[in-house]
């Protein structure tokens, strides 16, 4: 059985603590490798070495480290493949969507390419009599990203690459789940020319992240996961005086009016309900069509489409839509939610829960279940199923949709279908919710807008790439002067390029 390790100073270092997670096979339930748990001292080992590799990379100058993004996106592009499948193998997401993860991590590394442009600062000519003012934008330090399993190279990813184009450096502590692809990643960036040290990758749970949060030269954190994990993370952070964003769970709703294309409207919501099993902070788990008409025209719709969906390993390539959950805990929770769900009144109308493959028997495979006449008092409406689960609630006007969307606690994702300009912008301007689809079920951000929910979703002030990032990973300081007349001395004639 492969043992992974932690990666420090641009090389793989075994951990020292004694304790090791399983990283499982979520299509046969085999043990597959195993990764060290850092204790605090391996912990505190790494940030002392990435402060001192801090000190020149944050003191070269953008454009030299802009090029290190540079080649390392051309390495993710060579590498691709290869990073798709480290992403399936320990996920269990098909091959194509290990692809799609891997492409939209990479798609924020394109943007670093561009950080001297983001970093360049401001600049006020004359502020006052002989008086210029500018500010410029500098690396905090030391940084931190703590990352979860559903995406193992996106998120890391979107940690990793503004982090260190602004300068700073990095301790990344991705999901026990899932920790390979950012070892590989972190050897891509040695490859790409990162200085040693710059990133390191401490694998690890509960015990690395609190000794990250003590950590008194860790300045800032930033988290993707769990919402009771997130405020946890942001309230530890923020209480010892870091920068921190914390981003959490989710419960996305799409509405469907009476005018939307229902054809359309039911293959958004399989793809975007069903897409990697559900485990996507952006799936959309309630069907909010308006009108009873709607309603029973979607179902019509839904349920050929969903008992059409395959579900298998990823090693079955294109011939399957969605592999297995992630544990068989969350297979069982899974399970268990759809079970209160019918215990507490939803009409469940496709049952996944007994789906059972051939071969892989011992997998964590949940089928798909699609619920209609749920309520907002049933568990399956409140919780965060994390898992392929479909809930329809009904409603009887726009009005009564906007507002279910509004009172959840979560503010992630939402989209609305509708023929109807009017209503779409309507929803869009009122909405309580950081991310809006119109006529599109996933809308995550390119690029180079930012990444962020609102209420229970998000912990604190900026969103993750884009702009903010850039904000994020960097302090302001501006600086008045004013400079006293005088003998001007002779120029300086010899064109140079910086150094
Ligand atoms: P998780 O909260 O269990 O774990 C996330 C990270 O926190 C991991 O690195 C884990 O090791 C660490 N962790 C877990 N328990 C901890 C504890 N008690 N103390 C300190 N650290 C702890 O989340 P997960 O199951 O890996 O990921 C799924 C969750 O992430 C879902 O809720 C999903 O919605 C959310 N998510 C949110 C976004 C977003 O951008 N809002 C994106 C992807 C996933």
């Amino acid at each position: 059985m492969d043992e992974l390790s932690h990666y420090i100073n641009g090389r793989h270092v075994k951990g020292t603590s004694g304790r090791f997670a399983d990283v499982m096979n979520p299509a046969t339930g085999e043990v597959q490798a195993r990764v060290p748990l850092a204790s605090s001292d391996e912990l505190a080992d790494a940030v002392a070495k990435a402060a001192e590799a801090q000190k020149a990379w944050g003191a070269t100058n953008p454009q030299r480290r802009a090029r290190v993004m540079m080649k390392f996106g051309a390495l993710i592009n060579e590498h691709m493949d290869e990073l798709a499948e480290l992403v399936s193998r320990e996920h269990g997401k098909t091959l194509p969507d290990g692809k799609g993860d891997v492409q939209r991590g990479l798609e924020v590394v394109e943007v670093c390419m561009g950080a001297p442009a983001m970093l360049k600062g401001e600049y006020t000519d004359d502020g006052g009599p002989g008086i210029d003012l500018y500010s410029m934008r500098q690396p905090l330090g030391v940084v931190a990203g703590i990352t979860p399993f559903n995406f193992p190279a996106m998120i890391p990813l979107w940690k990793m690459a503004p982090a260190i184009s602004c300068g700073n450096a990095m301790i990344l502590k991705p999901s026990e789940r899932c920790p390979s692809t950012s070892l590989r990643l972190a050897e891509l960036l040695t490859e790409a020319g990162l200085p040693d040290g710059v990133l390191q990758v401490v694998n690890g749970d509960k015990d690395a992240v609190d000794a990250i949060l003590d950590n008194e030269m860790i300045q800032a954190v930033g988290f993707v996961g769990s919402t009771p994990i997130a405020q946890y993370i942001y309230g530890r952070a923020a209480n010892n005086g870091k920068r921190a964003q914390c981003f959490g769970g989710a419960k996305n709703h799409m509405i469907i009016m009476p005018d939307a294309d229902l054809d359309k409207a039911a293959d958004a919501l399989v793809g975007a309900g069903f897409g990697a099993a559900g485990e996507r902070c952006m799936a959309i788990s309630v069907a909010v069509p308006v009108g009873a008409e709607t309603a029973d025209a979607l179902v019509e719709r839904l349920v050929p489409r969903i008992e059409k969906l395959k579900v298998g390993p990823y090693t079955a390539g294109e011939d399957v839509d969605y592999g297995p959950v992630i544990t068989r805990a969350s297979q069982e929770r899974i399970r268990g939610l759809i079970d209160s769900g019918v215990a507490q009144g939803a009409d469940l109308v496709v049952d996944g829960r007994d789906f059972s493959l051939q071969g892989y028997e011992n997998g964590y495979f949940v089928g798909p279940s699609f619920f209609d006449k749920v309520t907002p008092e049933m568990d399956i409406y409140k919780e965060e199923i994390f898992g392929p689960v479909l809930s329809q609630v009904r409603t009887e006007s726009y009005e009564d949709a906007l507002k279910l969307t509004m009172d959840n606690p979560y503010g992630n994702g939402t989209a609305i279908f509708t023929a109807d300009g009017d209503t779409a912008r309507d929803f869009a301007h009122r909405v309580n919710v950081g991310m809006v689809g119109i006529n599109f079920p996933i809308p995550v951000p390119l690029s180079y807008h930012t990444f962020g929910g609102w209420k229970k979703s998000a912990f604190g002030d900026l969103n993750q790439y884009g702009p903010d990032a850039f904000r994020f990973y960097t302090k302001t300081k501006t600086v008045t002067a004013r400079w006293f007349s005088g003998i001007k001395e002779g120029g300086e004639f010899n064109f140079k390029p910086m150094d």
